[in-house]
C-alpha cells in the first residue's frame, strides 16, 4: 500500500460509527507515512553488488529455458485428452503460446474443457466454440499478489490489464471469510486473502472488528471496542499503531492468526511499517513462529529507514533464518530506493543459504496521497528526498512551489497529489533482478469519481513499455514474474496454485491472449479509470471475460480462492 483515499467517511445516510473514522485516518496517516525515506546504508559483509549468482537452490525464482527446436513436441505428445465428442467446450486456434513454466513458445491450439486446459497441440483442435487468436500470445493468466481493490470496479480494470487472480495478501483481512463478501456471485476474477495482522491487531488492542481497510461500518466487540467507540467521539484511539502487547494479549493474537488460517487466509499479511511504533521483538519473533509452524509464507512491508536504509529488510531477513518462515518482501524499490541494488543482493544471498524469501515490484515512479495525509505534516522532502516542484496535484497535473502547496492544503485538505520520488533506475534494477514478480499494489477503485494512482495498468506496462519498448527485459521473462512465479510463491502451501499460472493439460484455464505489438497501459494519475491496450481476450476458469478488448456482459466466474485453499498442516 502506498496511499488510500476514503469516501464512506463522508456519506451521510448511513448512521456511522463514529470509531469509523478512527483507524481509518489513522490507517491512512500511517501509510502515508511509510514511504518515506533514509540516507544510511553500509554494504553488508559477503555480498557482492554485481550479477545474480547461480545460487539460487530454492527455484523459486527460475525460469525454464526455452526447450531447443522439436523438443516440445514431445511434450505434445502428452499433451492431450481425449477429445470429447463434439469437441472442446472452447478452442483458441493459431496463438503463439507461451508457458514460462516449461518454456514452450510455439504456435498450438489450445483446447479447454470444464474450466480446464484439455489439450494443447500443433494440430487443429475441435471445439464447440472456436476464438481464432493467431498472430497473438496465448499465455497463463496473470496472477497479481498485491492488490488492495476486491472491489467491482477494481476487478473490472484489472481484467482490462490481463489479470485472472487478485489477491490481497499485504494487508489482508480478519476474519477470513468476511473478505471481499459484496464479490460473493459477480467475482470477475479469482480472489482471495491472506490473514491480515491489522485486522487482528485491532481487535485485540481496540475491540473494534474491521475485516479489511475497505470494510464499513465497524463493529465494537465487547466493552473494550464500546468504549474505543466512546473515546473516538472526542479523541483519536490509536493504540493499535503505538502501544506494545501485553503477553497476554500475544497470546490472542496468536489465537487469531491460527484461526484465520483454518479460515483458508493464505498466508499472513503483516504491513509492519504501519505498527512500527507497537510491534516489538517478542511480537513480531511470535509472529513468525506461527507462520513457520503452519509453514505458510509472510507478506511483508518492512519497517522503513531514510532513503535505503537495511534495517527492516535484516530484521525480517533474521527472523526468518532463525524460524525458518517463508517471506516475501513488498514493493522492493518503494521501501530501498537508493539501495534497492543492495536490498536485492542481500535477498539474493539469503536465498543461496536457504532462507525461502521472495520480493516484487510495482512498474511505478510516484506515490499518491492526500495533501492533508500525516506524511505531508513531516519533513516529507527529506523523508522522499524530494521538493515541492516534484509533487503534482492530480485533479489538474500542476506542481507546486512552497506558497500554493501551503495554499492547497489549507483550502483542499482532501485533495489528491502524487509524488514523484522514485527513481526510473531503482525500478529498472528491480526489474532486471531475475524472479523479481510484478504487482500492482492497486488502492481501492471505489468509484469513478475517487481518483487513485493508475496501478491498474501495472501488468500491460511491464509489457508495453519495459519489455516492448525499453528492453529491460524479455517477454517470457516479465510473463513468468506475473504468473509462474507468483503461482509457485503460494503452492507449496496451498495446492490449488499448482494448477494456476501455466499453459498446461490440466491447468486451470485461465488464459490473457494479448498483442505484444500494442499492447500498453493507458491508465494516467489524471485518468486511471482506463483499460489497456492490447489485451484482446480473457478467459477466467474456461469461460471469456474479455472478447475482442471488451468485458462480456453478465460473466462472472471469479472464484473465491481461500475456500479452495486447504488449510495448511494441523497445529
Ligand atoms: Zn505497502
Amino acid at each position: 500500500m502506498t496511499e488510500i483515499t476514503r469516501t464512506s467517511a463522508r456519506r451521510p445516510e448511513r448512521p456511522q460509527f463514529r470509531a469509523t473514522r478512527l483507524p481509518a485516518l489513522g490507517l491512512l496517516a500511517a501509510i502515508a507515512l511509510l514511504h518515506g525515506c533514509s540516507r544510511s546504508a553500509g554494504v553488508a559483509p559477503g555480498v557482492r553488488l554485481d550479477t545474480p549468482t547461480d545460487a539460487d537452490e530454492v527455484g523459486l525464482v527460475r525460469l525454464a529455458e526455452r526447450p531447443a527446436a522439436g523438443s516440445s513436441d514431445d511434450a505434445d505428445a502428452a499433451a492431450k485428452t481425449e477429445a470429447p465428442t463434439g469437441g472442446y467446450d472452447l478452442v483458441l486456434t493459431g496463438g503463439r503460446v507461451i508457458d514460462p513454466d516449461s518454456g514452450l513458445d510455439a504456435t498450438r491450439d489450445v483446447a479447454i474443457e470444464d474450466g480446464h486446459i484439455a489439450a494443447i497441440s500443433p494440430e487443429p483442435l475441435v471445439g464447440r466454440e472456436t476464438l481464432d487468436v493467431s498472430g497473438l500470445v496465448v499465455a497463463p493468466g496473470f496472477i497479481d499478489l498485491h492488490s488492495h481493490s476486491p472491489t467491482p470496479l477494481g476487478q473490472h480494470y484489472q481484467l482490462l490489464d490481463g489479470v485472472t487472480t487478485a489477491l490481497e495478501l499485504e494487508a489482508g483481512a480478519y476474519p477470513v471469510e468476511q473478505f471481499a463478501t459484496d464479490l460473493q456471485g459477480r467475482a470477475l476474477l479469482h480472489h482471495g486473502t491472506s490473514v491480515g495482522y491489522g485486522s487482528i491487531r485491532l481487535e485485540v488492542k481496540s475491540g473494534i472488528r474491521r475485516p479489511h481497510i475497505l470494510s464499513e461500518p465497524m463493529e465494537p466487540l465487547g466493552l473494550r471496542g464500546y468504549w474505543t467507540a466512546a473515546r473516538s467521539l472526542f479523541t483519536t484511539p490509536n493504540e493499535v499503531f503505538v502501544e506494545r502487547s501485553t503477553p497476554a494479549e500475544r497470546d490472542r493474537l496468536r489465537a487469531r492468526l491460527h484461526d484465520g488460517l483454518d479460515q483458508g487466509g493464505l498466508g499472513i499479511g503483516l504491513p509492519l511499517d504501519y505498527f512500527s511504533e507497537a510491534i516489538d521483538d517478542a511480537e513480531l519473533e511470535m509472529v513468525f513462529e506461527v507462520a513457520a509452524e503452519r509453514r505458510v509464507p509472510l507478506f511483508i512491508h518492512v519497517r522503513r529507514g531514510v532513503n535505503g536504509d537495511p534495517a527492516g529488510l535484516r530484521e525480517v531477513l533474521t527472523l526468518a533464518r532463525r524460524t525458518g518462515a517463508s517471506i516475501h518482501i513488498c514493493h522492493i524499490q518503494h521501501n530501498a530506493m537508493r539501495n534497492t541494488a543492495l536490498f536485492l543482493a542481500e535477498i539474493r544471498a539469503a536465498r543461496a543459504e536457504g532462507v525461502d524469501v521472495t520480493t516484487e515490484l510495482l512498474p511505478y515512479n510516484a506515490g499518491s496521497a492526500p495533501i492533508s495525509s500525516a506524511v505531508f505534516a513531516r519533513d516529507w522532502r527529506t523523508i522522499f528526498d524530494i521538493d515541492y516542484g516534484d509533487v503534482e496535484w492530480a485533479a489538474t497535473g500542476e506542481r507546486f512551489d512552497e506558497n500554493t502547496w501551503n495554499e492547497y492544503r489549507a483550502r483542499f485538505p482532501e485533495g489528491q497529489v502524487i509524488h514523484h520520488y522514485v527513481d526510473e533506475q531503482w525500478t529498472r534494477t528491480a526489474l532486471r533482478e531475475p524472479g523479481v514478480l510484478v504487482v500492482s499494489d492497486l488502492l481501492p477503485m471505489v468509484a469513478p469519481d475517487r481518483k487513485v494512482a493508475p496501478h491498474n495498468g501495472a501488468f500491460s506496462r511491464v509489457l508495453g513499455r519495459y519489455v516492448r519498448e525499453k528492453g529491460v527485459l524479455s517477454l517470457s521473462e516479465a510473463l513468468g514474474r506475473m504468473t509462474i512465479l507468483p503461482a509457485r510463491r503460494l503452492e507449496s502451501a496451498f495446492p490449488v496454485f499448482r494448477r494456476k499460472g501455466r499453459v498446461q493439460v490440466g491447468a486451470d484455464a485461465d488464459l490473457t491472449v494479448f498483442d505484444p505489438e500494442t499492447i500498453r497501459d493507458r491508465a494516467s494519475y489524471q485518468d486511471p479509470f482506463q483499460g489497456s491496450d492490447g489485451i484482446a481476450h480473457v478467459v477466467v476458469g474456461g469461460q471469456i471475460v474479455v472478447r475482442d478488448g471488451t468485458r462480456v456482459p453478465g460473466a462472472f466466474p471469479g472464484r473465491s480462492l481461500v475456500t479452495l485453499a486447504s488449510p495448511g498442516p494441523a497445529r
